[in-house]
């Protein structure tokens, strides 16, 4: 008996190869029929035995191409037809391709062909397939055709074309198909002569990177700075050069084996490692593994490691068991993409370039992912990952701005979020630059104009100055709200929820710096439980660099001003204490904040933490990794006021007390750990009961805190709430844009209503 059906496929399904599957897949089944790209998705009818049939409609659903994402399908019978054979029907015109799909890691099938001394793509640094490689980096506009991506340059081959032009092929429409024919090509350039050196480029990168010289590569989303782990001498040559002094290096491990010589990998580390958006994980130190330099992380008991990802790399690792592989710019300029402004701005760090004449169209940062109480958490999601949607519940066209520091914005439309890459921190001139760049963009590429702008409310960060500019009607949402609706549109979670928001700043309703909070509330609306006593910040902005300011801060409201004085010498105060002290309390430059993070600070400085802080949340990681090294009891006290307010005077005074009697740090670091701890749970338990809101969340850059969160989660989890964290979005800032966009969505529902 034949049968004939008519279906709808939406979802990620263009540009992925998805065509040719359907084509294969009929084919197999000796169907007839034809399949059509549209706006609206993919369409399919297929004619033929009514078991043929089924078994098509499992296989679409169930083995889909690997980098396809089938949101929905739709099935409907139909009349029979006249027709023999499966076709390919041409795209309607003016179709526009309605997602754009990550860069993915180079698949088995090319490695294969990588290695190959029969392929015509071996050893070739580009090979790629409808299945594989880069897609959001070489994409100008859409439709995604070749002539649309920095592949234009490249005219085919005839071999090429001959693939591209074959269903039955693994590079049908394979846009940025190339062989050494026709596509791309190495070379090597020192950075002393900018000139090409004669010889084999791979070859000459690898001689140079052995002999403890730095080398800038050109991969997917911009340039990395390489050199060798497991040479001090020259991991500390490159953070002197690139100005970045403590903030851990990422490595690249060859593959799964020496990724397992540096760090103790469980499976769904190894998973996470071997996923084809290949993030970074922080993966904890093998002890006696590879001797990794101290400088590559220092005093850090994980290690930032990931997978080779493009075919280049692959071939760079042969010779190598891992490779510091770090972003390529100076600390806090975005990463260097275009090949100019690369030597321009990295000759000073790289002795050499790896280089190549294909154009990056925009730049994207490496992911970094971490597993931790039971998911994969995102703490930056850029390559491999942007610019796939996230579903948002509501509907309407909207852009989110995000925040200052780990920005990303959000684009709204038809319910998905299109979250973009990680932009970095606005107070760079350069990023800022960059992010009104990628908004234009993206606006143009997802063809969105927004009728609604969603920002925070800080005065100072430069998205108000954006949105100032922008002319749109606006909507300003408090920082926090913003953490906790991230968390909400993550997991779609309806109906109201608590919220305890552990966080550095942000700017409050009161014109407070908050960042200690217990939220109630869903994405229209939220009200303020409790919060950590306000203390002011001595010399404001300062006050979050030197977090000494803030241990005087917290003693001087918790312990006799007479005890000061000696608490100074312990901590080894600055002579200037004094003054700064008086400055605060008669309010000069002394901004009130209720900051989780600054608690952190002050309890870091305390525990021994002296100097400036020099990349952000860093005297609470020093803090945090003290505290793995504790095995003693005891916790610090915080203890919650009837007027909601979170009272850490005696924490501070517990602390002194231990400090002034020799506690050794770790046990400090511990004691205030499980302080902080035993407040999130308690906090939970009591306005649980109180309010009858069995949903929690928890977002804010201190969830970043593995040892809190392992602490904290199983304990709320055993007290009967539903907990939730953030995990497909970044708990810090990073995460912003997408619950501003949940927040504004729901309010122009809200309006329509
Ligand atoms: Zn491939
Ligand atoms: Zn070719
Ligand atoms: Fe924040």
């Amino acid at each position: 008996m034949k049968e004939r059906y008519a279906l709808h496929v939406q979802g990620i399904v263009q540009g992925v190869g998805f065509r040719p599957f359907v084509f294969n897949l009929a084919e197999s089944l000796g169907l007839s029929g034809w399949v059509l790209n549209s706006a609206a998705g993919v369409f399919i009818e297929i004619q033929g035995e009514a078991a043929a049939c089924a078994g098509f409609c499992r296989a679409l659903q169930n083995q889909p191409p690997p980098l396809a994402r089938i949101d929905q399908v739709t099935c409907q019978k139909k009349p029979l037809a006249e027709e023999e054979g499966f076709r390919i029907l041409e795209s309607a015109p003016g179709v526009r391709q309605t997602l754009v799909s990550a860069d993915m890691a180079v698949c088995r099938d090319c490695l294969a062909d990588l290695e190959d001394p029969q392929s015509r793509m071996y050893r070739y640094p580009f090979v790629n397939c409808t299945n594989c490689g880069p897609r959001f980096t070489i994409i100008g506009d859409i439709p995604y055709d070749r002539a649309n991506t920095t592949m234009a340059d490249f005219p085919m081959c005839p071999d090429c074309a001959g693939d591209f032009a074959d269903p039955r092929n693994r590079r049908f429409h394979a846009q940025p198909i190339a062989c050494p024919a026709c596509g791309p090509r190495l070379s090597f350039v020192p950075a002393e002569t900018g000139e090409a050196m004669p010889g084999d480029p791979l070859a000459l990168a690898t001689d140079w990177l052995r002999q403890g010289k730095i080398v800038a590569v050109k991969g997917l989303g911009g340039y990395h700075l390489a050199c060798d782990p497991l040479n001090q001498e020259a991991v500390c040559r490159l953070r002197r050069r690139k100005n970045r002094y403590d903030k851990p290096l990422a490595l690249m491990a060859a593959g799964l084996a020496a990724a397992e010589k540096i760090c103790l990998l469980n499976q769904e580390e190894k998973e996470l490692l071997l996923s084809r958006r290949r993030p970074i994980v922080l993966a904890l130190r093998r002890p006696q593994g590879l001797p990794v330099a101290e400088a590559v992380a220092p005093g850090n008991r994980r290690l930032g490691v990931f997978l080779p990802y493009t075919p280049l790399h692959h071939l760079l690792l042969q010779s190598f068991d891992a490779l510091v592989m770090t972003s390529g710019n100076l600390s806090d300029e975005p990463i260097a993409c275009r090949d100019e402004d690369a030597f321009q701005r990295l000759s000073a760090i790289a002795d050499g370039f790896l280089t190549h004449n294909r154009r990056i169209q925009r730049r994207c940062d490496d992911s970094v992912a971490v597993w931790a109480a039971g998911s994969a958490r995102l703490l930056r999601r850029s390559r491999g990952y942007a610019p796939e949607p996230l579903p948002v519940a509501e509907q309407g066209d909207l852009l989110a701005l995000g925040g200052q520091q780990s920005n990303t914005f959000c684009l709204l439309r038809e319910g998905q979020g299109f979250l973009s890459q990680h932009i970095g921190d606005l107070d760079d001139e350069a990023t800022y630059a960059d992010y009104r760049r990628q908004i234009r963009d993206f606006c143009r590429l997802f063809e969105v104009k927004p009728r609604l702008l969603v920002y925070d409310k800080h005065p100072q960060y430069a998205t108000a100055r954006y949105a100032a500019e922008s002319g749109l009607p606006l909507l300003a949402v408090q920082h926090h709200h913003a953490h906790m609706a991230s968390v909400l549109a993550e997991y779609a979670l309806q109906g109201p929820a608590l919220a305890l928001i552990f966080d550095g700043t942000g700017y409050g309703d009161d014109g407070a710096l908050w960042g200690g909070e217990v939220l109630l509330g869903d994405r229209a609306r939220y009200s303020r439980l409790a919060h950590l006593a306000y203390a002011p910040l001595p010399g404001g902005e300062m006050a979050i660099r030197q977090p000494w300011r803030m241990a005087l801060s917290y003693l001087s409201a918790a312990v006799p001003a007479e005890e000061l004085g000696s608490a100074a010498a312990l901590c080894h105060w600055p002579r200037q204490w004094p003054l700064l002290l008086q400055a605060m309390k008669s309010g000069v430059n002394a901004p009130l904040s209720s900051g989780m993070g600054r608690l952190f600070d002050a309890a870091a400085a305390l525990a021994g933490f002296s100097g400036d802080i020099r990349y952000q949340g860093q005297a609470a990681i020093y803090l945090e990794q003290l505290a793995w090294q504790d095995h003693s009891q005891g916790a610090y006290t915080l203890t919650r006021t009837a007027e909601g307010q979170i009272d850490w005077r005696p924490l501070f005074r517990e602390m002194l007390r231990d400090k002034r009697q020799g506690v050794p740090p770790p046990v400090l670091a511990g004691r205030f750990h499980r302080g902080v701890a035993d407040l999130a749970v308690k906090l939970a338990a009591f306005f649980a009961k109180e309010t009858g809101v069995r949903q929690l969340v928890l977002s804010g850059g201190c969830w970043q805190n593995l040892w809190l969160l392992e602490q904290v989660w199983p304990r709320l989890q055993e007290s009967g709430l539903a907990v939730y964290a953030n995990a497909a979005v970044p708990v810090n800032d990073g995460g912003l844009a997408l619950g501003q966009a949940a927040i504004g969505a729901a309010h122009l529902a809200q309006g329509k209503k």
